[in-house]
């Protein structure tokens, strides 16, 4: 098949009677060199099992089937259920017609084969639910352990920002605490059918352990990031305040023994501090 140029798209589409489907974000990828630079970010080898979400009508599918020891696909749109698998007779190749967000990934891995302890997820994902499959993928999986994925330039941003930049947010900070972030391309609205509004990006994020150890309760590390982006132009000690409501010289005391000036702002902070502040109002407030 090939539908990664304008032609084979609409010929695909016409041929099984189907639309676009602007609910699911389905922009489709029309630009091989695109999708070759996509699978040389994924650093891909024949002894690799890939996860791909929504491969669509397979363009990148495709290029993954000959690169890698198994494919396993989730595709919401069961409307794309025959193309697929007409397209892919392969043995390695395996298709789940569900939303991504429902299903237990590492479960589905297992029935597959369940030697495999080391995962690549690979995907132009669907704008619209783009951070909860990334969250999922990096809190609720076991076996993934790098993640090259597509999505709107703008989040591609601030997932890989570093501190001091406009970029640099909650999420950020809730990406990097689970994984090494990198920018590895920008890709033009003008390589998708339909053209999205927004340009688009490529990162690489590369799973690690590194601080689950040090942050004492998880949930409450989160809910004190939120606080602390809660509102860009006001002072660390103000969302502070204001979100967790915690008395402000206490605040002030205990951000003065950590050495961090209550007057700065959250952009200016590093995860590493951001735990060991965190940390210490969760062991004041127990
Ligand atoms: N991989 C194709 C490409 O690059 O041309 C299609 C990418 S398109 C941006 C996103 C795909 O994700 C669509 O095929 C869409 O139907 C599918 N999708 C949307 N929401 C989904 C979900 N919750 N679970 C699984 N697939 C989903």
């Amino acid at each position: 098949m090939k539908s990664s140029n304008p032609k084979g798209i609409t010929q695909v589409l016409k041929e099984n009677n189907l639309r676009i489907k602007k609910k699911f974000g389905q922009n489709f990828l029309i630009d091989d060199n695109v999708l070759d630079k996509i699978i040389d970010a994924a650093q891909i080898t024949k002894e690799d099992f890939v996860v791909e979400i929504g491969p669509g009508l397979g363009s990148l599918t495709e290029r993954l089937l000959q690169q890698s020891k198994s494919v396993l696909a989730y595709e919401i749109d069961t409307d794309l259920t025959p193309i697929l698998t007409k397209a892919f007779p392969e043995k390695h190749f395996h298709l789940i017609e569900a939303d991504i967000l429902k299903r237990d990934i590492d479960e589905d891995i297992e029935a597959i084969d369940p030697h495999v302890e080391s995962v690549t997820v690979v995907a132009n994902l669907p704008y619209y639910i783009t951070t909860p499959i990334l969250m999922k993928c990096l809190e609720s999986s076991k076996k993934i352990k790098r993640i090259v994925v597509m999505m709107q330039y703008e989040v591609a941003k601030r997932i890989t920002a570093s501190t001091h930049t406009k970029d640099y947010n909650a999420l950020s900070i809730a990406v990097q605490y689970r994984a090494k972030t990198t920018f590895a391309f920008k890709v033009p609205k003008s390589v998708f059918i339909p053209a999205p509004n927004v340009d688009s990006a490529v990162i690489t994020l590369d799973y690690h352990t590194k601080y689950h150890d040090q942050v004492i309760s998880e949930p409450y590390f989160f809910k004190f990031i939120k606080a602390a982006f809660a509102q860009r132009r006001k002072t660390l000690l103000n969302n502070l305040f204001a979100y967790l409501a915690i008395d402000k010289e206490e605040v002030i005391k205990v951000l003065n023994t950590l050495d961090v000036d209550p007057q700065c702002r959250a952009e200016t902070v590093t995860l590493e501090r951001f735990i060991n502040m965190a940390n210490t109002f969760y062991k004041r407030n127990i």
